[in-house]
């Protein structure tokens, strides 16, 4: 990497090869554009993007006309369509929201009125024996059945977006972890790399995940207050052992900062259980405390009662990078262009939680717009 001086700029320096930089990475370059993903590790995607549900959400629960609910919607007929295009592993599973209690009815159907907001008409409201028709180890009150929702294989999808990169002459350099960037007006911005290597490029494009707000105090001719205070909320999760009596994903109704303790397969059908929200200040701990699968217990027996004991394992987490904090409203994904900050050339990404994984090729497209480039 000590190599890598240019005497010209290039097009873009993306920072961070998780899925949110390799698919901006993969549009820049198809609309032309030389583009070097910088990744401070030594593989793609070990980031938050190696660690989430690898669910495709439906676009269900974000508030009406935020970037959450639209980028969701566009990104997973997006999604589907390129994973159909370029073989990357994944499954139309569906999923079901329930309602655990009589209470929650009513809950139900907000969510509905919410989804159908949003653009998503898919969505069956199920009365109890319905649902357990569908699944009959299910215990509920009624339920919302989302027949859009699915999985995917996140890392086949990495790997498709860097072949798609790579294809067009746009590289990833491993190993590069940047340390600070010096912006200017005039679009030649110097990346300073941790061993002191200086890129020149005409575009910036900050897709570091959870240290992308730290990076961005770092960017020298960007206004602090521009940067969010980031937060950290981790999701544990508890893998089955054995299999799962259930074909589709069942959510219970959403918690505080997260989905709720959900049931996820994976494309083998395996199943997995969380993620739940456990705030922390270090986002590079990723131990699971095995005590948590207490409450992992008590909350899966209230849609499958029959989960038999000692069956949970401690299995991995996931931290999401957050830009609210506990007890405030959840945030929207906020990326930031040259209309925000007045900087030529340059797009942070913040607060790309879930569902992030979802959005991200419509993601992608906003910042090649938000470049100006077509
Ligand atoms: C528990 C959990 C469950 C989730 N489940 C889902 C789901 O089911 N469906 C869904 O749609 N979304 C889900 N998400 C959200 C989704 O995983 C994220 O939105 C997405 O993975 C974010 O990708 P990213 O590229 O922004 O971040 P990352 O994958 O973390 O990529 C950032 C990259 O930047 C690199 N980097 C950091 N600093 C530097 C630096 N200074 N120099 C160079 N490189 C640097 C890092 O090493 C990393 O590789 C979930 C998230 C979590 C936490």
């Amino acid at each position: 990497m000590s190599t890598l001086s240019l005497p010209e700029p290039v097009d873009v320096v993306v920072i961070g090869a998780g899925v949110v930089g390799l698919a901006v990475a993969r549009a820049l370059a198809l609309a032309g554009r030389e583009v070097w993903v910088l990744e401070s590790e030594c593989r793609i995607g070990s980031g938050i993007s190696a660690r989430n549900s690898e669910v495709i959400h439906a676009g269900i629960y974000y508030p009406q006309g935020s970037l959450k609910a639209r980028l969701c919607l566009q990104g997973k007929q997006m999604l589907y369509a390129y994973c159909a295009q370029r073989g990357v592993a994944h499954r139309r599973c569906g999923k079901l929201l329930v309602a655990t209690g009589l209470a929650q009815m009513a809950e139900l159907q907000q969510v509905q009125a919410r989804a159908l907001a949003n653009g998503v008409d898919d969505l069956q409201l199920l009365s109890a024996a319905e649902a357990i028709a569908l699944e009959p180890a299910l215990q509920c009150h009624g339920a919302l059945h989302s027949p859009s929702t699915g999985i995917v294989d996140s890392h086949g999808l990495m790997l498709a977006l860097q072949g798609d990169l790579e294809n067009e002459g746009s590289q990833v350099a491993l190993k590069t972890a940047v340390e600070r960037v010096a912006l200017s007006q005039t679009s030649r911005h110097q990346v300073w790399t941790q061993d002191g290597t200086c890129l020149a490029a005409r575009a910036v494009v900050n897709a570091a995940g959870l240290s992308a707000p730290a990076l961005a105090r770092r960017f020298e001719g960007l206004t602090a207050h521009y940067v969010p205070q980031p937060f950290f909320a981790k999701g544990n999760y508890f893998s089955l052992a054995g299999k799962a009596p259930f074909q589709r994903l069942i959510y219970p109704l959403p918690e505080p900062g997260g989905l709720g303790v959900h049931l996820t397969l994976d494309l083998g059908g395996q199943a997995k259980f969380g993620p739940d929200v456990q705030w922390v200040s270090d986002a590079t701990d990723y131990a699971v405390d095995p005590a948590r699968g207490t409450a992992f217990y008590a909350e899966v027996r209230k849609y499958w009662p029959a989960l038999p004991d000692g069956v949970l394992q401690a299995d991995y987490c996931g931290i999401r990078p957050k830009i609210s904090g506990p007890g405030e409203a959840n945030a929207d994904f906020c990326v930031q262009g040259p209309q925000t900050h007045g900087v030529p050339g340059l797009v942070n990404l913040f607060g790309i939680e879930s569902p992030g994984l979802t959005s991200v090729l419509a993601l992608a497209e906003m910042v090649k717009h938000m470049l100006q480039y077509k």
